[in-house]
């Protein structure tokens, strides 16, 4: 199978004397997965998906991104691997205030080179992806919690990434939002995305495939509900 992600007892510490955020984490997200990742707050979880972003290195131990290993691997080298192959939703949204939906997302094809033209047809699609095809030009002071995160999530896959990673994606949204971008990011997920969420919401990630729970910077549980698999 495609291995999109493979973390061997990977650690991660912090300070003198060392806080280990990450104390000996192995798991493997292959193509096409839908995972949530679990656990209270301090547990972990951010520190894994850094990792797992390539935005942080581990202290010992492998990580392996889209079969490459990050150990070997220099700054800029991470960067075009980020660019070209993970998308970043967070639940802060951290799009650009004053600058229209489809111009936002447009940006996320700024490493392509491609001419602004050309970025913003692409924006267009995706943008008419996530259902907000009439909000091409607004900005994001005018719009709804909800719409911004669905501009976020058009900005993290218009270039089409092998990984989609998002950090608490509904928290900063109520609960009808929420749904919306949930549901969302299971079309995204269906049509072939490979998705790995962190949230502290359990009953959000058991509604998932796959759920990694975290506990002290270790995984306590691993657990797959084949039935819970969205067609
Ligand atoms: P979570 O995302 O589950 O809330 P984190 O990954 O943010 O957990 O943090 C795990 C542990 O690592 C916590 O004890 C936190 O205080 C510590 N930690 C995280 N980042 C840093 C840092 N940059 N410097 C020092 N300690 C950190």
């Amino acid at each position: 199978m495609n291995e999109i992600v493979t973390l061997k007892d990977v650690t991660r510490s912090y300070g003198d004397p060392p806080v280990h955020a990450l104390a000996g984490v192995s798991f493997t997200v292959t193509a096409g997965e839908f995972v949530a990742i679990v656990g209270p707050s301090g547990s972990g979880k951010s520190t894994m998906l850094n990792v797992v972003g390539t935005l942080d290195r581990p202290t010992s131990g492998r990580a392996y991104i889209d079969g490459h290993d990050v150990q070997a691997m220099s700054d800029d080298q991470l960067s075009a691997l980020r660019a070209h192959r993970i998308g970043f939703v967070f639940q802060q949204f951290h799009l650009s205030e004053g600058v229209s939906a489809v111009d936002n997302v447009a940006d996320g094809l700024l490493y392509t080179g491609e001419p602004r033209r050309a970025r913003r047809e692409r924006a267009r699609a995706a943008l008419e992806r996530v259902g907000l095809g009439h909000r091409m030009t607004h900005k994001p002071g005018q719009m709804s919690g909800g719409e911004r995160q669905r501009v976020a999530i058009a900005r993290a896959v218009v270039a089409e990434p092998a990984l989609l990673l998002a950090d608490e994606p509904t928290g900063n949204l109520d609960s009808h939002s929420g749904e919306g971008v949930f549901s969302l990011l299971q079309d995204l997920n269906a049509a072939g995305t490979t998705i790995v969420v962190i949230t502290h919401d359990s009953e959000l990630a058991a509604r998932l495939p796959r759920q990694i729970s975290v506990r002290d910077g270790e995984v306590v549980s691993d657990v797959r509900h084949d039935a819970a698999v969205v067609a």
